[in-house]
């Protein structure tokens, strides 16, 4: 099915790491109201207690991950820190995120296990903005993730230029979320729109669009359309496929296996967010043999791969972000 040519194995480049801090992690989760029912339930579907959340979460959380990954078909996953939301002077905004994963977290993961590929995560309007990117391009990055409306990131404004630059002079490439989010509370709702990535994409970065700006709620806006348009514009835009086996968000995967969408997807599961075939099936985007055979599977990173594999998501689509990465050394698994 989804064999390559290559022999290079699959590549899930939007995995979330979460933790409270045990251990001297430097994490942090708030979770309220109507998000604590469903952070819970996220950790269960991965496999933890619901009772994790309070205690060794940080561990626990991090075994349970690669356990995962080394019983799946892929050859790593890019894990992604999670910087606080900061306003437009660059002070953090206090008591509005809702959990913190710190950049060095992510690198020493990184350093000691070869299953992850480390996604630092950097508020362009911190005054310290270009030295923490350098420091984290030292420390071997490969990614940056952030999410421009739960962030209060407006990528367009001009002050960041030379950090897009510098992202794109060291090939470091840009992940950032577009459409809008359920699981995260919201700043900016109007920067869930994939056109306030233009910038960095005039200063040459490649950029990723995670959701390919598909929505997840039944009445926010949609902009996918929007995204494909930009497609049009940036060859160096991508879209991945991340939260696709949610309900509302896989809609539009029939012009995502479409030329000349279909170049342009790189495979991201969103993990922990759950991974469920029935929406595909319903749509008619999945057969009733393929969907029995990978929805039992326990494995969420496998399941979301297999599930797309059998969708009709190309070989290359699993594999085409190893070209995209930043290429530290050593050496990307094979
Ligand atoms: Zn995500």
């Amino acid at each position: 099915m989804a064999s390559n040519p290559t022999g290079e194995r699959p590549i899930d480049m939007h995995v979330h790491l979460v933790g409270n801090g045990a251990g001297g992690t430097g994490c942090w989760l708030r979770v309220r109201g109507w998000h604590r029912p469903l952070a819970a339930m996220m950790i269960r579907h991965i496999g933890l207690p619901a009772g994790a959340m309070h205690g060794e979460l940080d561990r626990l959380y991090v075994e349970c991950l690669l356990e995962w990954v080394r019983g799946s078909s892929l050859g790593a996953v890019v894990i992604l820190a999670q910087d606080e939301v900061h306003d437009e002077q660059g002070r953090v905004m206090e008591g509005v995120g809702s959990f913190y994963v710190p950049n060095d977290y992510v690198l020493d993961l990184a350093a000691k296990h070869k299953e992850f590929l480390p996604a630092v995560s950097i508020h362009p309007a911190r005054p310290d903005a270009l030295d923490e990117l350098e420091r984290c391009l030292a420390g071997g990055a490969v990614m940056m993730k952030c999410l421009p409306n739960c962030q209060n990131i407006n990528c367009n404004d001009r002050r960041f230029t030379r950090f897009w630059e510098r992202m794109a002079e060291t090939r470091l490439p840009l992940l950032a979320h577009t459409g809008d989010e359920h699981t995260l509370p919201i700043v900016r709702p109007e920067f869930a729109d994939p056109r306030i990535l233009t910038l960095p994409l005039e200063c040459g970065v490649t950029v990723i669009a995670a959701h390919c700006g598909t929505k997840s709620g039944l009445f926010t806006p949609e902009y996918f359309h929007g995204f494909v348009e930009m497609t049009r514009r940036f060859p160096n835009l991508y879209g991945d496929t991340s939260a696709f086996n949610v309900p509302i968000r896989g809609r539009h995967i029939p012009e995502c296996l479409r030329e000349p969408l279909v170049s342009r997807m790189v495979q991201g599961s969103d993990y922990p967010v759950p991974v469920h075939g029935h929406f595909a099936w319903l749509r008619g985007f999945l057969s009733w043999r393929d969907f029995r055979r990978w929805e039992t599977n326990p494995n969420i990173l496998e399941r979301d791969y297999k599930l797309k594999a059998a969708m009709g998501f190309p070989p290359e689509s699993f594999t085409r972000i190893r070209r995209l990465l930043r290429q530290s050394l050593p050496p990307l698994p094979a």
